[in-house]
């Protein structure tokens, strides 16, 4: 690792410890409300999560959830009279603006006094130095990294790469593979950052684990580390909260859409919206996004995959389907378990206590990406069946997506044994389609 850095540093003059993110928009009189769903009828749920203002956050396994309104002024007004008038809501954040500004101040600091050159995973990163990064991690490994410069084009014309990871003789295609995509919602940084915590464990640990080494021997990891890239550009030049991606809109002045409702799986089936201002604008079709096209496209090259997961912040939770209906899934005592597996590898790490669920949890979400993993479209010509999941990771709620850099590594670390029992079990034992 230290010669990629050295290497970057001569090619970027180490400018990444320093890079904070400018912003353009304001957040000045949004709130955020934090929700007892068992406190609250169906109704009042249905409102709330439907509601155009509305942009969740978080929802938890106890029932509870996080909802940020847009200001008064803005259109926010309604809802918020229905949040004021259930005992079940509190007021968690009085200012969105405030929150996010004293998170600006610390990492500020933080960037000032971060040793020259920084460790890579101490800080977020652009999506330039992050395309970067993986290229060279690549030209460092090529015994195990195998760097695809695109997978397709973005919106805007950005390219989507994908790296592979696997050791000895790659010319056996018949791998089982273990399929990753990360921040595909722009805002939540520490999922792209953790993608690169473990693909450089595994690339690392290849000569110096022999439990990696055999794994990588026998199948492969495909990761996209841009599932969203507008989005992610977004967040660093204009809008840290921004969830979709840029696509324009035709007959409305809101952008994006939520590529995490895009997908070819029970597409507008509930938990989505038709309204192009809403943070969970499903699109105009399904998998009308390039985004999408591109991952559901990629992800059928690489048969045979026996494994998918999201990645995703926060709240800390293993998601497995369905996200749209609660009826069980013909493999549900197979996800469930290996769920629970992970969630006590993840504990054993640092303490931290994740929750495995279905992905319905409080309400439903239709076309998501995880869903589309497991769903038939999606295995169509695949010999198994991918098990897919959700992980939303750190935190619960404190930090929600301005999780501090600190908290890079130790979420990194928390997740490999997990990743690793995840890709274990199932090339072992895999679903069958
Ligand atoms: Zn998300």
């Amino acid at each position: 690792m230290k010669a990629t850095l050295l290497v970057l540093c001569g090619l970027l003059a180490c400018s990444w410890a320093k890079t904070v993110p400018v912003r353009t928009v304001t957040y000045d009189g949004d709130r955020v409300f934090r929700c007892n769903s068992k406190e609250m009828s169906k109704t009042e749920l249905a409102k709330i999560f439907t509601h155009d203002a509305a942009d969740m956050w978080a929802e938890r396994a106890d029932g509870t959830f996080d909802v940020r309104t847009l200001s008064q002024q803005e259109r926010g007004a309604d809802l918020e009279a229905i949040l004021h008038s259930t005992a079940a809501c509190n007021m968690v954040i009085a200012n969105v603006e405030d929150y996010i500004a004293s998170f600006e101040a610390s990492a500020r600091v933080a960037a000032e006094k971060v040793n020259s050159p920084a460790a890579w995973h101490d800080d977020y990163h652009t999506y330039a130095e992050i395309y970067a990064w993986y290229q060279e991690l690549a030209l460092e490994h090529p015994d195990v990294l195998h760097f695809e410069s695109t997978i397709g084009e973005s919106g805007e014309g950005r390219l989507q790469p994908a790296v592979h990871i696997a050791g000895g003789s790659r010319t056996n295609s018949s791998r089982h593979r273990i399929y990753f995509q990360c921040q595909i919602h722009a805002r939540e940084w520490i999922s792209g950052a953790t993608c690169m915590y473990i693909v450089d464990y595994l690339v690392n640990s290849y000569h110096t684990d022999t439990r990696v080494r055999e794994l990588l021997d026998t199948i492969e990891f495909v990761v996209v580390p841009f599932t969203n890239p507008d989005g992610y550009t977004y967040t660093w030049n204009g809008d840290r909260l921004w969830r979709k991606n840029r696509r324009i809109n035709a007959g409305s002045t809101c952008r994006g859409v939520d590529q995490n409702r895009n997908y070819n799986s029970h597409w507008n089936e509930g938990g989505s919206s038709s309204n192009p201002c809403s943070e969970t604008y499903h699109g105009p079709g399904p998998a009308s996004e390039p985004e999408t096209q591109n991952t559901q496209n990629y992800f059928r090259e690489n048969f045979p995959i026996v494994g998918a997961i999201d990645w995703h912040s926060y709240s800390q939770l293993i998601l497995r389907p369905w996200g749209y209906t609660s009826q069980d899934s013909p493999d549900e005592s197979r996800l469930s378990s290996l769920g629970s597996t992970m969630r006590s590898l993840i504990l054993s790490v640092h303490g931290m206590s994740y929750t495995s669920q279905k992905s319905i949890g409080l309400y439903p979400t239709s076309g998501t990406a995880s869903d589309w993993f497991y769903d038939y479209e999606a295995n169509e010509g695949n010999p198994f069946r991918a098990a897919g999941y959700t992980v939303e990771l750190r935190d619960t709620g404190r930090y929600g997506f301005l999780l501090p850099p600190t908290e890079i590594i130790p979420t990194g670390q928390e997740m490999i044994p997990a990743v690793l029992e995840f890709a274990e079990s199932l090339t072992r034992d895999p679903l069958t389609n």
